[in-house]
């Protein structure tokens, strides 16, 4: 049996892991590359494999670093099953949507540059290059896109609906079984069995008491696992000084009269934030601010969580018992189209802004931010993980000079950054989830895994984790882009 480690292999993004047992080769997730340009690069690069050679594909969640590559696997020849969650299934769909109307306009936009620096029609050189060179450029796709709406809808027609807990038989040879990773709705760990070995791939894992999705489940059995590392060295601060540090800044927001604008991945971040915003004004520790919820894809993401209670965890469903819908805010006003969006710089201060996406790679948050980041009254605040080589990474690091756009502009906006919201576990919430399969046996006993496969995270998060698994008594293993191990 052998395991091809595709993406997701230090760093964050483009998760996707190729299991090959001989009667079957089988993907889990297929995402995309985001990011720095030597990230998003990957993207173009040939598929390592050959598409209409592998068997199905098993999807861990909704976010486009984990099923952002799809459309183009279905267009390169891939016909088997998509395995995943109804909650993956319809998030998926709108994802996808959003991610080829966004590399059409882009593409569109490039072709147009390239033609406006080019007098007569001449090419004028490379124009990403050019803008490469001036630092952390925003950077999505180049001039072609690399899947447009209509592979999405074929791609969507491959989907399988599977329920968590559930045995699936998904290739000749193959089961797997999908648990609750609590981290959006849907989300998934993934156990596969195959040639009398089990294979958990953890997906993103979830925070403990996160609102609205269940904590992840806690397995205890595997003889491989891959454990996503996003916040391995890292600790989040408790929700409580979490929720402190998010009124303290609504409250300065309000005072100064200013803008505050929240990054935010339109699915899971942002419903917890409409979520916890409410909580405030409900408990009267914030004013009740306009808030512009700047993304249509949240919208819509905020139905499809509507119509999954069954993924909702107590605290949840207790709120829906008495409230009429914890994922409104009193009076939000929800901008669909682009001319809502960009008439929202001329609305009475003091006012708030969600919009995607979360790590500044693209998205309506970065017509926000040009216009607010030299602007002294506004604060930034970062609520979810920034990627190594992302703006959102080189503005929390405090850079004073960013490039939007390709163009270059003084920060003069206030930063600001909560951990204790994010959706993903943290390293003490990491190694609780891991441990579980250390509980009461030793190296060598059944079930004890023979190697920890230390995965989805920046390096430095990777090298923090790897130690502290090893400690719990696994072999440890970070592997690297295109890395091919064989399992016994
Ligand atoms: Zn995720």
């Amino acid at each position: 049996m052998e395991l091809t480690f595709l993406g997701g292999a230090t760093t964050v993004t483009g998760s996707q892991y190729l299991l090959d047992i001989g009667t079957a080769r089988v993907l889990v997730d297929c995402g995309m590359f985001q990011g720095s340009p030597n990230e998003t690069e990957r993207n173009r690069i040939a598929f390592a494999y050959e598409p209409r050679e592998i068997d199905a594909l098993l999807l861990t969640h909704a976010h486009l670093d984990h099923c952002g590559l799809i459309p183009h696997l279905v267009a390169s020849g891939f016909r088997g099953p998509i395995f995943a969650t109804a909650g993956t299934n319809e998030l998926t769909g709108i994802v996808l949507m959003d991610a080829a109307k966004l590399q059409t306009e882009f593409a569109k936009r490039k072709r147009r540059e390239r033609r406006r620096h080019a007098p007569g029609g001449q090419p004028a050189g490379n124009v990403e290059a050019d803008l490469r060179a001036q630092g952390p450029v925003v950077k999505t796709e180049i001039e072609e896109p690399l899947y447009t709406e209509a592979d999405v809808v074929a791609a969507m027609g491959h989907f399988r609906q599977v329920s968590y807990g559930a045995q699936v038989d998904v290739a000749r040879g193959m089961t797997a079984r999908f648990h609750d990773a609590g981290h959006i709705l849907g989300s998934a760990i993934i156990e596969i069995h195959a040639g009398g070995r089990t294979i958990v791939c953890s997906g993103d894992l979830g925070r403990q008491h996160s609102p609205i999705v269940r904590d992840p489940t806690v397995l205890g059995d595997a003889d491989y696992v891959l454990i996503e590392s996003t916040y391995g060295g890292r600790e989040h601060e408790p929700e409580a000084k979490a929720i402190e540090i998010l009124a303290e800044t609504v409250n300065a927001v309000n005072d100064a009269g200013g803008v505050l604008l929240v990054p935010s991945f339109a699915i899971g971040r942002t419903q917890d934030m409409i979520w916890e915003l409410d909580q405030l004004v409900a408990a009267k520790r914030i004013p009740q601010l306009p808030l512009y919820l700047d993304s249509p894809m949240a919208s819509k993401a905020t139905d499809i969580y509507r119509r999954h209670p069954e993924c909702f965890d107590d605290e949840m469903r207790a709120l829906l018992a008495t409230k009429e819908d914890p994922l409104d805010y009193p009076g939000a006003k929800i901008t669909n189209d682009p001319d809502e969006s960009r008439a929202i710089k001329d609305a009475p201060r003091p006012y708030m802004i969600v919009a995607s996406n979360g790590m500044l790679t693209g998205g309506r948050v970065l017509a926000h931010l040009r216009d607010l980041i030299d602007d002294p009254n506004a604060t930034l605040l970062f609520v979810g993980y920034q990627g190594e080589g992302t703006l959102g990474a080189y503005l929390q690091a405090g850079t004073k000079r960013a490039v939007i756009d390709g163009v270059e502009r003084d920060v003069r906006c206030r930063v600001r950054s909560i951990d204790g919201f994010s959706a993903h576990a943290d390293e003490p919430g990491l190694l609780g989830w891991i441990g579980a399969f250390a509980k009461g046996r030793r190296a060598g006993d059944a079930g004890f895994p023979r190697q920890v496969f230390i995965v989805h995270g920046d390096p430095d998060a990777e090298h923090a984790l790897e130690p502290k698994v090893r400690a719990l008594g696994f072999a440890t293993k970070i592997p690297t882009w295109r890395e091919r191990v064989t399992l016994d």
